[in-house]
């Protein structure tokens, strides 16, 4: 079996990105799309952050659009879970169930997702209501009220986007003491109690709507009472988690199970044992792993930006590093 030069695992903008840098270079690269494929903005409806679409696109035309630009320049897609990898030996080896791939190469843009609570109306009112991404879909929300669930940074972040746009933002935390930390709490709750509440020690249970999301019912987990109240919108912040199960026991990940790069590191001052400066005292190839010509990109390793926009430039960076290192794969 000959190697693949390119093995993109993942299909959101970071993957789909790589794809069509790593094709126009006439790699060849081999996408593992995964099955449901396009990643986070498949669950969007409008997105008006995405430069290039004046009036917005939904999200998942914008990855159909981004598939085929991938295609037209030569990417193989293929619409399956990678299954298993091993990158202790080279090249590389992917395994979808039995069936195996080989690459020189691999770029992991695999994603995260966001936690969701399982309640009544969550799944089936997303992106009618239901969001997990103030900073993507806050302007939708102009004079709202509006409704942010967790207690941790996200969600003073949330809140905090929403504020701009909202008539109200009440966090519904389920302590009576917020994870997140002071500094945070204290530039979106000390600094707006005209427009913010928090319900304490509260669960939110149900979501309601027809069309789209018109009350949640609230439990306090105290008292044990329960109680409606008139929403336009319910953003879930209650954390992450990145799609990297399967390479756990292959690269390194931090505590949260992201993976690490050497540009991670480099921001921390740190370098991976691997890594290597080149003449400029610069990191090169910022986006390898732990493994030398193993890449990573997007929300698979990053849990600060967590924009579409984002992960397609690191999807970028990811091609040109892979390319650049499969010359004279060199650290
Ligand atoms: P997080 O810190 O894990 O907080 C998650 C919040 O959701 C917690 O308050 C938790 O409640 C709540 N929660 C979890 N499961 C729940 C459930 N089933 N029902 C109700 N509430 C639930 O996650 P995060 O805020 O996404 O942050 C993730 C990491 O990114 C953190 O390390 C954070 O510091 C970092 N981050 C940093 C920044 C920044 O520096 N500006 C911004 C965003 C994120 P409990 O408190 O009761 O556990």
């Amino acid at each position: 079996m000959s190697a693949h030069q390119l093995i993109i695992i993942g299909s959101g903008p970071a993957g789909y990105t790589a794809a069509i840098y790593a094709a126009r270079d006439q790699l060849n690269p081999i996408v593992f799309a995964g099955e449901p494929s396009g990643g986070q903005l498949m669950l969007t409806t409008k997105v008006e952050n995405f430069p290039g679409f004046d009036q917005g696109i939904l999200g998942p035309k914008l990855m159909q659009i981004m598939r085929q630009q991938a295609v037209r320049f030569g990417t193989e897609i293929i619409n399956k879970n990678v299954t298993r990898v091993d990158f202790t030996s080279h090249p590389f080896r992917v395994f979808v169930g039995a069936a195996e791939y080989m690459g020189e190469a691999v770029i992991i843009a695999t994603g995260a997702e966001a936690n969701l609570l399982g309640i009544p109306g969550e799944s089936e009112l997303m992106g009618r209501g239901v969001s997990t991404c103030a900073v993507c879909d806050a302007p939708f929300y102009k004079d709202k009220v509006t409704f942010v669930v967790g207690g941790g940074d996200t969600a003073m972040e949330e809140a905090n986007a929403l504020l701009k746009f909202t008539r109200s933002v009440t966090l519904v935390h389920r302590r009576d003491k917020f994870r997140a930390a002071k500094i945070l709490q204290q530039r979106f709750i000390d600094g707006h109690s005209d427009k913010v509440s928090v319900l304490w020690n509260t669960e939110l249970v149900k979501i309601t709507g027809a069309q789209k999301v018109e009350s949640i019912s609230v439990k306090n987990n105290k008292t044990g009472e329960e109680k409606q109240l008139p929403s336009d919108g319910v953003f879930i912040a209650i954390g992450h988690k990145p799609s990297t199960e399967i390479f756990v026991d292959q690269l390194e990940l931090d505590a949260q199970k992201y993976i690490i790069t050497r540009l991670g590191l480099s921001q921390k001052g740190l370098t991976l044992a691997n890594a290597h400066l080149d003449e400029n005292k610069l990191i090169k190839f910022p986006t390898m792993t732990s493994v030398a010509g193993i890449f990573a990109a997007g929300d698979a390793v990053d849990f600060r930006y967590r924009q579409a926009v984002t992960a397609a430039g690191f999807g970028c960076m990811a091609a040109l590093d892979a390319q650049k290192w499969l010359e004279t794969k060199q650290v």
